[in-house]
C-alpha cells in the first residue's frame, strides 16, 4: 500500500541525481503511451514521470530516500528505456534510473544473494565456469526438464524461483575453453574483438560460437580477450555503479591496447552499456578512452549491416518459415539500431521482414525482471505471445539473450511451433 509522502527539507542536501538531466523534464506525459509498466497498471507512479517526480520529490528533500513508495516505482522499471525514444525534451531516463538505484542500494543494503551476484559472480570466470558445468550437468541429467514443468507450481509459492525454473533452457551447450584468437580460414579480411560476456556465454554460449563462426567465415579473425568477462550492464542497472565502473575501465583499456579497432557485441544489453561508457566517463579522466571505444564498438547487426549486406544479399540464401523481426529495447531504444536488423533480414532471406507490432514495447525480459517482477513481465509475455500469434510468425528473430529464452519461454509453454532464434543463429543456418 502507498506510504504517504514524508515532507522533510534537508538543510544541507547533497544531489543524488544529476539535476540538470532530471530538470529536463517537461511532464507533458507523451512518455506514457510508451512504458510497458504504465501500459500495465494504467497508473501514473509507474511510468516515468511517475518515477522522475518520485526522484525529484527526494532530490528535493520533499520525500525521505528510505520511503518504501520511491523504492518499489523505481525498482518496478524494466529500464527499457522506451521512454527515452518517446521524450521530445530528450530526458536521459537510463541514466538518471542508473544513479538512483545506487542510492536506494545505499540507503537499503541488497540482499547477500543479490551482493554476490552483482560483486562476485559476474566478473569472475572461474565461478561463472562452475555455474555452467552445473547448469549443464542439470540439463543433462533432466533437472532442466523438471525445472521447466514445475516451475509453474513451485510459483505459486515461491515466485521468484518458480519464475526462473521455468527460464531454463531447452538446449545447453558445456563450457568449452574460449581461445584469445579464433582465426579465419577464409582470405582475411580484418580482426575483431567480441564481447563474450558473462551469463549469456553461460546459458546461451551457442550464440558465441555461432557469431565467431560466421565472422570468421566473413573473413575475420575474433578476438575474444580472456580479461574481460562482464561489461558491467547488469550491474549498473541493479545499482552497483562502482563495481561496473571497475569492470567498464579495465575493458576499455584492454581492448585500447590491442591491434582491435572494431569491438563487437551481440547481446543488446551489453551493446548498450558499451556505447554508454563515454557518457558515464564524461568529465573524468578517462573520457578520452571512452570516447576512443564508443567509436570501436558495434551490435553485430549493425556491423554486418554496415560491411556486409551486399554480400549477403547476393548468396540468395534460403530461409524456410515466415520470419518476424522483435526488436530488443537495448538495441531499439539505448542503441538506435532500428532498421539495420531488417534490412538484414531481407537480404539473408530475400523476402519483407517487418517488426513485430507493438515493437517499441518490451517482452518483459529486461535483465534479471522476469525473476524479480514474475507477474508483470508474465502479463507482458502474453502480449508478446499475442502478436506472434496474430502475425503468424514462423521464425521470430531477435538480438538480444534475455530476449530468446523469454520468447522461448512463451513459446514453449504455450506449446506453438515457433522457432526463436538470435539473428546471428538463422545467418549460420543458412550459410555456406
Ligand atoms: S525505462 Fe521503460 S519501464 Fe522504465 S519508465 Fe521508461 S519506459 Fe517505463
Ligand atoms: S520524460 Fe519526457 S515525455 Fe515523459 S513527461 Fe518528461 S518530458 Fe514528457
Amino acid at each position: 500500500m502507498a506510504e504517504p509522502v514524508q515532507i522533510s527539507m534537508p538543510a544541507d542536501r547533497d544531489a543524488f541525481v544529476d539535476e540538470k538531466k532530471l530538470l529536463a523534464c517537461i511532464h507533458c506525459g507523451l512518455c506514457l503511451p510508451a512504458c510497458p509498466t504504465h501500459i500495465i497498471s494504467g497508473q501514473e507512479m509507474p511510468s516515468p514521470r511517475g518515477r522522475l517526480y518520485l526522484m525529484r520529490a527526494v532530490d528535493e528533500g520533499r520525500l525521505e530516500s528510505s520511503s518504501e513508495t520511491f523504492a518499489e516505482h523505481e525498482w518496478s522499471c524494466l529500464v527499457c528505456r522506451a521512454c527515452e525514444t518517446a521524450c521530445p525534451s530528450g530526458v536521459e531516463f537510463g541514466y538518471l534510473m542508473e544513479q538512483t538505484r545506487e542510492r536506494l542500494n545505499q540507503v537499503h543494503e541488497p540482499p547477500a544473494t543479490k551482493r554476490f551476484i552483482y560483486s562476485k559472480l559476474l566478473n569472475d570466470a572461474s565461478k561463472l565456469r562452475a555455474l555452467h558445468w552445473a547448469s549443464w550437468l542439470a540439463s543433462r541429467v533432466g533437472i532442466g526438464a523438471a525445472s521447466r514443468a514445475f516451475g509453474p507450481m513451485v510459483q505459486k509459492a515461491l515466485p521468484r524461483m518458480g519464475s526462473a525454473m521455468r527460464l531454463f533452457p531447452k538446449r545447453m551447450d558445456p563450457p568449452r575453453h574460449r581461445l584469445p584468437i579464433y582465426k579465419t580460414d577464409q582470405r582475411k579480411i580484418g580482426d575483431v574483438g567480441l564481447l563474450l560476456g558473462c551469463i549469456g556465454d553461460v546459458f546461451t554460449s551457442r550464440i558465441n560460437d555461432v557469431t565467431i563462426r560466421v565472422l570468421n567465415r566473413l573473413g575475420y579473425d575474433v578476438h575474444t580477450f580472456p580479461s574481460i568477462v562482464c561489461c558491467g550492464a547488469l550491474g549498473i542497472h541493479a545499482g552497483f555503479r562502482n563495481q561496473s565502473l571497475e569492470l567498464a575501465k579495465h575493458l576499455m583499456q584492454t581492448v585500447e591496447d590491442s591491434v582491435i579497432d572494431i569491438y563487437i557485441s551481440n547481446i543488446a544489453g551489453c551493446g548498450a552499456m558499451l556505447k554508454d561508457y563515454a557518457h558515464l566517463f564524461e568529465g573524468s579522466d578517462k573520457q578520452a578512452l571512452a570516447e576512443r571505444f564508443r567509436a570501436k564498438t558495434f551490435d553485430i547487426s549493425e556491423f554486418l549491416h554496415a560491411k556486409h549486406l551486399d554480400d549477403l544479399a547476393s548468396m540468395q540464401l534460403k530461409v524456410h518459415g515466415k520470419v518476424s523481426y522483435h526488436a530488443a529495447c537495448h538495441l531499439y531504444h539505448a542503441q538506435k539500431v532500428t532498421d539495420q536488423p531488417l534490412e538484414l533480414l531481407r537480404a539473408i532471406t530475400g523476402s519483407e521482414v517487418k517488426h513485430l507490432p507493438d515493437n517499441e514495447i518490451c517482452c518483459g525480459s529486461a535483465g534479471s525482471y522476469n525473476i524479480e517482477h514474475p507477474i508483470e513481465s508474465e502479463q507482458l509475455l502474453e502480449r508478446k505471445m499475442k502478436v506472434i500469434e496474430d502475425a503468424l510468425a514462423e521464425i521470430v528473430v531477435t538480438g538480444n539473450a534475455g530476449c530468446l529464452m523469454q520468447l522461448q519461454k512463451g513459446v514453449r509453454e504455450k506449446r506453438r511451433n515457433v522457432a526463436v532464434m538470435h539473428i546471428v543463429e538463422l545467418l549460420d543456418s543458412v550459410i555456406t
